[in-house]
């Protein structure tokens, strides 16, 4: 069979690529060795969202005396909270399958490798192959977790986060070692229902990438939740024993630590796996794919998107290189760019979401900046919601009031940002987002708040 684009890895970058592709009326494969929607709707974003979904309605059952309710003796069943995340995952994967047929994309489950002569060969379960023509090839085969050196996943003791959403039983006690978004959520999860958490993270705060103040509020949330962080530290052993694991860290904080399992979120690997033939090989950077601005590799004809070809490591960036990726293969005088402005998300409680420059940021590169912050506590609706945690920051340019960041923590963060990504995308200042009226009251008007903090003028502090 003969293609426009064959596509390797069925995951946002994947299938959304092939999607583009075949609304833009071109002849396309997927090829993908698991499942449809790839780590993300499988073993990533989707699944963990579950599972946070199920730690908040058990915290707010827990709190539900606050709101002059009274509930009987609450009853946790573990194996149901997985088995919900994991129903969840599969309704979506079969959802991308179903695209695949309405969008005319067609659909091979198996192995993909690209042969030298650039040809995609498909080898499913039962060791049958066939060989797929292509005139240009799109991998996206995503990434796997990194481990520590000398471990070995082993689904009870030893976890990355695939294992984790795996789980039978809650571990009595965890060890998570990294503290971005991944080990973050995890540690939130697990504590809610009862799980004792020490989060290990390297850096000097936790979820690295985040402005500082806002790292520091989750800190102290995670303390009042009984979360126990330890920031500038470094695991320099772990080893499992009869009753789970030892870890002995180093650093800031060094000491030893017995815990039932210990969950390793310290990063992940460009998975090449068998994907390109013996003797077939595109150029790397520091492990990752490498891809010029058309997300072209160093083999003509062969182009990579999403996970693979390193940072950010999210799925809607995934999905927006792809299109790049396919709408530069097909659609004339199209000039492909890499997506340099986006949101990121932790789906914790407080939540955390941000875009655009930090303060740091904007420091190191010089940029005269100014900041409009503006509290949960101050807004009627995050009262109301009995969520007063949290606070609005803006990065805002100086001279122009443009905006260069925002920064949210609290509830709901996470739907919040999207206005400030308009916001970016349109080069709006201060003045459009203090001429839009937000509706009262909602959330969103902290907004409007924050914007006219920057402008000194706020009304409700
Ligand atoms: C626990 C966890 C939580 C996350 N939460 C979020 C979140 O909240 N928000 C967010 O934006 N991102 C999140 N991510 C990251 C997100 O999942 C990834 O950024 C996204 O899935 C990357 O998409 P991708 O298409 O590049 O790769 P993947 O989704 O990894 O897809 C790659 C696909 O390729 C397939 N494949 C590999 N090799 C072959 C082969 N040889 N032949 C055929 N198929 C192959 C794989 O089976 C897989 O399905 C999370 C990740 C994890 C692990």
């Amino acid at each position: 069979m003969s293609y426009d684009l064959v596509v390797i890895g069925g995951g946002p970058a994947g299938y959304v690529g092939a999607i583009r592709a075949a609304q833009l009326g071109k002849k396309v494969a997927v090829v993908e060795v698991e499942r449809a929607g790839g780590t993300c709707l499988n073993w990533g974003c989707i699944p963990t969202k579950a599972l946070l979904k199920n730690a908040e309605l058990y915290r707010q059952i827990q709190h539900a005396a606050d709101f002059g309710i009274t509930v009987g003796k609450v009853e946790v069943d573990f194996a149901k909270v997985m088995g919900r995340s994991r129903g969840v995952a599969d309704q979506m994967a079969k959802g991308i399958e179903y695209l695949f047929k309405s969008k005319k994309v067609d659909y091979f489950v198996g192995k993909g490798q690209v042969t030298k002569d650039k040809k995609v060969t498909v080898t499913a379960a039962d060791g049958k192959s066939q060989t797929l023509e292509a005139k240009n090839i799109l991998l996206s085969t995503g990434c796997v977790p990194r481990l520590l050196p000398g471990l070995k996943a082993d689904g009870q003791k030893i976890l990355t986060s695939r294992e984790a959403l795996a789980l039978k039983e809650r571990p009595e006690s965890i060890v998570i070692l990294g503290a971005g978004a991944i080990g973050v959520e995890f540690a939130y999860f697990f504590n809610a229902f009862g799980t004792k958490v020490t989060l290990v993270e390297l850096q000097p705060q936790i979820l690295p990438l985040e402005d500082t103040e806002v790292s520091s509020l989750l800190v102290k949330s995670f303390a009042k939740e009984g979360i126990e962080v330890l920031a500038e530290t470094k695991v320099e052993k772990a080893e499992t024993t009869a009753k789970g694991v030892k870890i002995t860290t180093g650093g800031k904080e060094a000491k030893t630590i017995e815990a039932a399992a210990l969950l390793v979120a310290i990063g992940i690997q460009a998975n090449l796996d068998g994907v390109l033939a013996e003797g077939l090989s595109v150029e790397l950077d520091r492990g990752f794919v490498k891809t010029n601005d058309r997300y072209q590799t160093s083999v003509p004809g062969l182009y990579a998107a999403g996970d693979l070809i390193g940072a950010p490591w999210l799925a809607h960036v995934a999905s927006h290189e792809a299109i790049e990726a396919v709408e530069g293969m097909f659609v004339a005088g199209k000039k492909p760019h890499k997506i340099t402005v986006f949101p990121g998300c932790t789906y914790c409680q407080p939540q955390v979401a941000s875009i655009g420059l930090t303060e740091k940021k904007a420091k190191e590169q010089k940029i005269a900046y100014k900041v409009g912050k503006f509290p949960y506590k101050a807004s009627g609706k995050a009262v109301a919601a009995g969520e007063p945690e949290g606070f609005i920051k803006l990065i805002v340019g100086e001279k122009y009031g443009e905006i260069l960041g925002a920064h949210i923590i609290g509830t709901e963060a996470t739907e919040l940002i999207a206005e400030l990504g308009l916001a970016i995308t349109l080069e709006a200042t201060l003045d459009e987002i203090t001429a839009t009226i937000h509706a009262h009251p909602t959330l969103s008007e902290m907004v409007g708040e924050a914007a006219l903090a920057a402008k000194g003028i706020p009304i409700h502090i």
